[in-house]
C-alpha cells in the first residue's frame, strides 16, 4: 500500500447527485479496493498507472481548504466519501476525516444551513460518533450483502459485515442518524439482511450494480 500526501487545489466540489450539493473526498483512491468500485474505471486513476486499492493520497490541507471555502459557499448538503472511504485504515492515523469535521463545528456550519453526510464501510467512524451527532449528520455504512462469503470476493479488504450493522447501531445509540447504503445489491438472502438491519438503521437506500 503507498500512502501519500497531496495538496488540493479545493475541497468542496459541486456535485450533480441528487440531493447533495457537495462531495468532500479526504482522500484520492481508496485501499479497502472492492472490485466493483465505479472509481476504479475513471481515467485518473488509469493515469496513475496504479492498481486501484493499492494507493491512497491524503489531501493534506483539506481541513484548511473546507475553512476558506465554507466562508464563501452557498449553504447546502456535503456529502462526505462519494468517491473514497472516509474512515479507510489510513484514517486512524492521520486523522482528516475527523479534523475535516471538526472545521465543520467550528464555524458553525450546522447552524448556517450546511448538512453533513457520510458514507463508509468501517466501524472506525464510531471514534467520530460524538461530533457527527452534534452535526445532525446522517451516516450510511455499506452492507451489499449478508453473507460474508459473498463479502469475501468483492470487498476483500473491507471489514466484516457484523462489525458494520454493529457500527451502525452503535452509532444510533450514540444519537446519530442512519442507513445502510445497499449498493451494488449484492447476492443475498433478503429476508436475512433485513433481520440484521432491524432496528440499526432509519432507512435503507438500494442501488444495482453500475457496469462502466
Ligand atoms: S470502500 Fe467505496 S470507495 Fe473504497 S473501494 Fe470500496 S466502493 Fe470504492
Amino acid at each position: 500500500m503507498e500512502v501519500s500526501e497531496i495538496a488540493a487545489k479545493r475541497i468542496l466540489t459541486p456535485s450533480r447527485i441528487p440531493g447533495v450539493d457537495y462531495s468532500l473526498n479526504p482522500y484520492l483512491g481508496c485501499s479497502f479496493g472492492c472490485r466493483y468500485c465505479y472509481v476504479s474505471w475513471m481515467p485518473w486513476v488509469r493515469d496513475r498507472g496504479r492498481r486501484w486499492g493499492e494507493f491512497v493520497e491524503a489531501k493534506a490541507n483539506a481541513p484548511a481548504l473546507l475553512r476558506e471555502e465554507l466562508k464563501r459557499a452557498t449553504p447546502g448538503m456535503v456529502a462526505i466519501g462519494i468517491s473514497t472511504d472516509p474512515y479507510q485504515p489510513i484514517e486512524a492515523r492521520l486523522r482528516l476525516t475527523e479534523r475535516i469535521l471538526e472545521v465543520f463545528r467550528g464555524n458553525s456550519a450546522r447552524e448556517r444551513g450546511f448538512r453533513v453526510r457520510v458514507l463508509t464501510k468501517s466501524p472506525l467512524v464510531l471514534r467520530d460518533a460524538g461530533v457527527l451527532a452534534e452535526l445532525d449528520a446522517e451516516v450510511g455504512i455499506t452492507v451489499t450483502t449478508d453473507s460474508e462469503g459473498i463479502r469475501r470476493l468483492f470487498e476483500p479488504r473491507a471489514p466484516p459485515i457484523p462489525l458494520r450493522i454493529r457500527a451502525l447501531r452503535e452509532l444510533k445509540r450514540r444519537g446519530v442518524r442512519t442507513y445502510a447504503f445497499v449498493g451494488p445489491m449484492l447476492p443475498m438472502d433478503p429476508e436475512g439482511l433485513v433481520g440484521m438491519l432491524s432496528g440499526a438503521v432509519d432507512r435503507v437506500v438500494i442501488d444495482r450494480m453500475n457496469y462502466p
